[in-house]
């Protein structure tokens, strides 16, 4: 059950705007979406916009657009501000040059002026005593050019001079760093496999893991939950909360997502298998929203029983953090086909109606209300895509162009000229023009001839519709009409002969 008093749980989503939205970003946002609302805490979106080289223009716009489109509304972000603005980090640099200070003066962090040369040269050395993996850290630091090597004077004239420099995290040698992670239980590493980590660049702007920290602290962040290509990051983090005696938030680090061939689901092995990459891309493909979140909460996550199909609200009822794997979970684009299908079913007619009308749109059709309205009435069923009724059936909204040759080879036979044309003719002077009486004129006319009616049933369908699969015959005629009937299966026996 969802508590209606609101507790202290804070759980923030917090991407960088240097790319539009992606499926694993939106999976993310979604569990942290879900376990806010399970607990009746609140759900925060930062933008982490401090890496200005990699900032995209539109970025962070996409990332709201996205989320407003999955329906994962935040309680306090760009747009709506809170009792912790500003929400944007390239906003609070004072905040993070101060807690730099303090870690400075308290001894945990140093000032580095070694220029990428050097660095280069000292990673060169240790390649050339065999170690390819030499980093900043207790070894090294002793023969680089910072705080720790250099006088004190030393230090301050190449301040004073404006030397460029960073500051680094000064990480012991040898302790072992241990948090508790809600997903992944213990995790301990040795000190020693951590680096120094920048945290403030040269152009004075915090690295990720400084801002973060800070952040998640001073916005009261109670839970973490992000990928697990962070949990290398994490021992950083928790020796910052250490040097600035802070209670880390707990940590949740959510199953790595896996491509359907194996290994870590990258954009470029997505792209490779036609896996949409970005979230909007999702939305252009016609998946609807309620879809694309069931799915993706099934990426990693399970509610322990049968059900599959749920609404956002349904999965903040169920939704619990101890349900979450381990493991990495496999992207399967046939499920979120399935996923699709069903709320597509699900949905009332009314928003069916106006979900697929961009989507015709964008294929060049604009057909009237209340046409429409007998085409989805009749498709409904048949539906995976919201767009599939302009891609699978865009003979309902024009003649067919071209008849699928398999289909002539098999259905169109010697006779189903003959049958046609006068199956046409009978159409054009029935007194009505529906279901049933496109049926019950069909089946006189094959009896007629003494044929079997799928000898009409099957060239017609490929006259109408250029294929040979689709809904029922009889409703697809009622559906279209008289005029459109009578004008594709004349057409289709000039063509076919
Ligand atoms: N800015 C990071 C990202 O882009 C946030 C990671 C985290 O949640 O700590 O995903």
């Amino acid at each position: 059950m969802t508590q209606s008093s609101q507790s202290s749980v804070r759980v923030r989503f917090a991407p960088s705007p240097t790319g539009y939205l992606h499926i694993g970003g939106l999976r993310t946002a979604l569990y942290c979406y879900l376990f806010a609302r399970k607990h009746g805490g609140q759900f925060l979106l930062r933008i982490e916009d401090t890496d200005r080289e990699r900032y995209v223009e539109d970025a962070e716009q996409d990332i709201i657009e996205a989320m407003r489109w999955a329906g994962l509304s935040y309680d306090e972000g760009p747009g709506l501000g809170g009792s912790h603005a500003p929400y944007y980090q390239s906003q609070r640099g004072a905040l993070y040059r101060q807690y730099a200070q303090q870690l400075l003066d308290d001894g945990h962090a140093y000032y580095a002026f070694d220029t990428p040369d050097e660095l280069q040269a000292m990673r060169d050395r240790a390649q050339q005593e065999g170690n390819d993996a030499a980093k900043y850290d207790a070894v090294t630091r002793m023969q680089m050019k910072n705080a720790l090597t250099l006088s004190e004077d030393e230090v301050q004239s190449l301040l004073d001079a404006g030397a460029p420099h960073v500051v680094r995290l000064k990480v012991p040698r040898s302790e072992m760093v241990r948090f508790e992670d809600l997903i992944k239980n213990e995790v301990t590493i040795a000190s020693s496999r951590i680096d120094d980590q920048v945290l403030l660049k040269s152009d004075s702007m915090p690295t990720y893991h400084l801002a973060n920290v800070v952040d998640d602290h001073l916005m009261e962040i109670t839970h973490v939950i992000r990928g697990e290509e962070w949990l290398p990051s994490t021992p950083k983090h928790i020796l910052l909360y250490q040097y600035l005696g802070w209670t880390p938030p707990k940590m949740a680090h959510l199953p790595l997502i896996m491509s359907p061939t194996g290994g870590k689901l990258s954009k470029r092995n997505a792209e490779k298998m036609g896996i949409p990459v970005s979230v909007h891309q999702y939305r252009d493909a016609g998946y609807e929203p309620e879809a694309v979140i069931n799915f993706l909460a099934f990426l990693g996550w399970n509610p322990g029983t049968e059900q599959e199909v749920f609404s956002l609200d349904g999965l903040v009822d169920a939704f619990s953090i101890d349900r979450v794997g381990t493991s990495g979970v496999q992207f399967n684009l046939d499920k979120l086909r399935w996923f699709n299908e069903q709320h597509l079913r699900q949905l009332p007619l009314d928003d069916l109606l106006r979900r697929i009308t961009s989507p015709l749109q964008a294929h060049g059709y604009d057909p009237d209300e209340a046409y429409l309205r007998r085409v989805v009435g009749l498709l409904h069923d048949r539906m995976k895509l919201a767009e599939d009724l302009a891609t699978l059936y865009p003979y309902f909204f024009e003649d067919p162009t071209t008849y699928d040759e398999k289909a002539v080879k098999k259905r169109w036979k010697d006779d189903s000229s003959v049958l046609l044309t006068a199956y046409a003719d009978r159409l054009e002077q029935a007194e009505s023009f529906t279901e049933e009486t496109t049926e019950a004129v069909l089946r006189a006319l094959a009896e007629e001839h003494e044929a079997g009616a799928g000898r009409i049933i099957h060239p017609t369908r490929l006259a109408v519709s250029g294929t040979n699969v689709g809904p029922s015959l009889f409703g697809m005629l009622g559906v279209l009409g008289r005029e459109t009937c009578v004008r594709r299966l004349r057409r289709a026996v000039e063509v076919l002969g």
